[in-house]
């Protein structure tokens, strides 16, 4: 699949299957939620700019480069939350950004309901943070109202997706990649990622 990057790494998998299994408390689920998502940001960063530069060592100038590009991490809410402290870990400077959406009863559409963006960019490169893209609906409109922000830079960042969401964001977005853990048989009736881990906001929060 173009533009569409399952993490091959044995960490990562490792990992998932600890977080899929419902006996993990939501201590642990949120522990390995901050683990994989900075080792998917490890792998969605491998192509950041750098400038080189000159480093003084105890011992003499050393050549080192230094990251040309500033980062904003928009974390769809709620389950985007908790990759956030996993990311900061790596890059401690990134911006975060909220935008609220919710989901139209009647349209099944997103709707915007808080958006605290600063009138133009401020960042050059988003990673937009959501553990599970299963219908692939909030990331589609988050992507449309940072491009109307004038991002030019977007990469998505999820542990857990259906392949029907990513249909749909390639379908709007292709030029978007995708970094996912892994990417799952499908969705349910209820929208639910198929095998999945259930509702990551409610296992992280302890809420459900
Ligand atoms: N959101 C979740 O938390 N879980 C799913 O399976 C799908 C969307």
């Amino acid at each position: 699949m173009h533009n569409v990057f399952p993490s091959p790494h044995p960490l990562v998998a490792h990992k998932l299957s600890l977080l899929r299994n419902k006996d993990t408390d939501p201590r642990n689920f949120r522990e390995l939620i901050r683990e994989i998502a900075a080792l998917l940001t490890y792998e969605a960063t491998a192509d950041l700019m750098t400038k080189p530069i000159t480093v003084e060592t105890p011992l003499a100038n050393a050549p080192g480069v230094e990251l040309q590009e500033n980062i904003g991490l928009v974390p769809i809410l709620r389950s985007g939350l908790g990759m956030v402290e996993g990311v900061w870990e790596l890059m401690p400077s990134a911006e975060v950004w909220h935008i609220g959406l919710y989901r139209d009863e009647r349209t099944l559409q997103p709707v915007e309901y808080y958006n605290k963006l600063p009138v133009a960019p401020t960042v050059s490169v988003t990673l937009i943070l959501d553990p599970m893209l299963a219908t692939g609906g909030s990331a589609v409109a988050t992507i449309d109202i940072l491009k109307r922000w004038g991002v030019k830079k977007i990469k998505f960042v999820g542990i857990l997706a259906a392949p029907e969401g990513i249909q749909h964001m390639q379908e709007h977005h292709p030029e978007v990649p995708i970094h996912l853990g892994v990417i799952d048989e499908r969705l349910n009736e209820h929208g639910y990622i198929l095998p999945g881990l259930g509702d990551a906001g409610d296992r992280q929060f302890g809420t459900g």
